[in-house]
């Protein structure tokens, strides 16, 4: 007899378009770390959304902001203010350490957004002549599924059959100064870094190349662009991962966890000298602002700083990847990561123990066939993170 959970995998294989390949698991419930199956089934999320979810699902402050504010109002448009963008402005900003933010919606819309800022402050500001603007990125890099995001890519499955692709990009190795000082000419707008590759399996630069890249850029009149939509408000251990190095960037792009893992909002930040390039007309979205998404990412900021999400990524960051080494298998490459934002680099594909992990009812997924990401949500306790380390070691041992 079919069981609810194939029933609905069914349902989903039938209508939906093939664009993803689930773990064979439905989620009907959650709470903190726990997820439910509709059959009842508990099982530990590791993988938090993708770090969307690092205050805890369905933090009860988080979802009692959601249930105020959609008693109240849950869209004006930009057409008219409302009462939360205000507040959340002057939150993100004092936050980031920036004079201005401009909301959207997902990850992949605040880089479209940022690199249009970079595009029109290279020609308004830094006097680059008109449609030469130049932006570099990394080779692993990934910002998103839009066509500018996948422009910006170095992965062929995420181009095929898309093309034209955005002209003006061009791409060096991750952490290698000397091409980013070959790639740069003077009409180079900006460079767009992820501190931590996060989708290319938790891969992290050389130490001191973000301190010697920002001082490149600044040195060249680049902007430095940090996204920091997976590895930034905590993940990594530090708020913004960009301060494992000091490093402070013109841009900052965030998305996933600033709504808590409750309502999409993403935004980017930076001074007025860039963010002052638009006018009325020149960007927006009918979303972006909502006063549903700024009440929610109030709430959630304040849940991250409240409750010291960042040091306690760090600290149970340590414990668990101490726990990890601890496990002596051939079969791991490598361990790596930055708080809870771990890759275990296996010597084979990883898809096979994430199932495995699943029927012990722990959920995590391969990142680029070799690796298993462990990001669980940041308000995970040691006793949870034991009971873990308990199934990984009898996988992979
Ligand atoms: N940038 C980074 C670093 C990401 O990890 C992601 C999503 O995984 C994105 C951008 C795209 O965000 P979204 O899926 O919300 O468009």
């Amino acid at each position: 007899m079919s069981t609810k959970t194939d029933n609905l995998i069914e349902q989903t294989e039938r209508f939906g378009a093939p664009n993803y390949h689930p773990l064979p698991i439905v989620i009907s419930r959650a709470e903190g770390v726990w997820v439910e199956d509709p059959e009842g089934n508990k099982y530990m999320d590791m993988l938090s959304a993708y770090s969307a979810v690092n205050q805890g699902h369905r933090h009860p402050k988080i979802i009692q902001a959601l249930k105020d504010q959609a008693d109240r109002v849950t869209l004006t448009s930009r057409a008219f203010h409302n009462d939360q963008l205000g507040p959340w402005y002057e939150k993100v900003c004092r936050l980031a350490g920036k004079e201005m933010a401009l909301p959207m919606n997902t990850g992949a819309e605040a880089v479209e957004t940022a690199i249009k800022a970079a595009r029109r402050w290279a020609y308004d500001v830094k006097g680059v002549a008109e449609n030469q603007a130049e932006v570099i990125a990394c080779i692993g890099n990934f910002h998103g599924r839009t066509m500018t995001a996948v422009s910006l890519s170095s992965e062929e499955e995420y181009k095929r059959g898309f093309g034209p692709m955005l002209p003006g990009i061009k791409l060096v190795p991750y952490g290698d100064i000397d091409a980013l000082n070959e790639a740069i000419t003077p009409n180079t707008a900006a460079f767009l870094i992820e501190p931590i590759q996060g989708e290319a399996g938790i891969v992290m630069p050389p130490e001191g190349f973000l301190k010697e890249a920002r001082d490149l850029c600044r040195q060249e009149k680049v902007l430095f662009i940090a996204d920091e939509i997976q590895a930034g408000l905590g993940r990594s251990g530090k708020l913004f991962a960009c301060e494992w190095e000091n490093v402070d960037p013109d841009m900052y792009i965030l998305g996933k966890a600033l709504g808590g893992g409750v309502f999409p909002i993403s935004c980017v930040l930076a001074d007025r000298e860039i963010l002052g390039v638009f006018n009325p007309g020149s960007h927006g979205s009918t979303f972006g602002g909502n006063p549903i998404a700024c009440a929610v990412s109030i709430a959630a900021l304040d849940v991250l700083v409240d409750e010291g999400l960042a040091e306690r990524s760090r600290e149970m960051g340590e414990y668990f990847t101490g726990k990890l080494r601890e496990i002596d298998n051939p079969l791991i490459n490598e361990i790596r990561g930055r708080g809870l934002f771990i890759g275990v680099e296996l010597n084979e594909p990883a898809r096979k123990y994430c199932e495995q992990l699943k029927e012990e009812g722990l959920l995590c997924k391969e990142t680029h066939d070799t690796v298993i990401r462990f990001a669980p949500p940041l308000v995970i306790t040691r006793e949870e993170l034991d009971w873990a380390i308990e199934r990984i070691k009898k996988i992979l041992s």
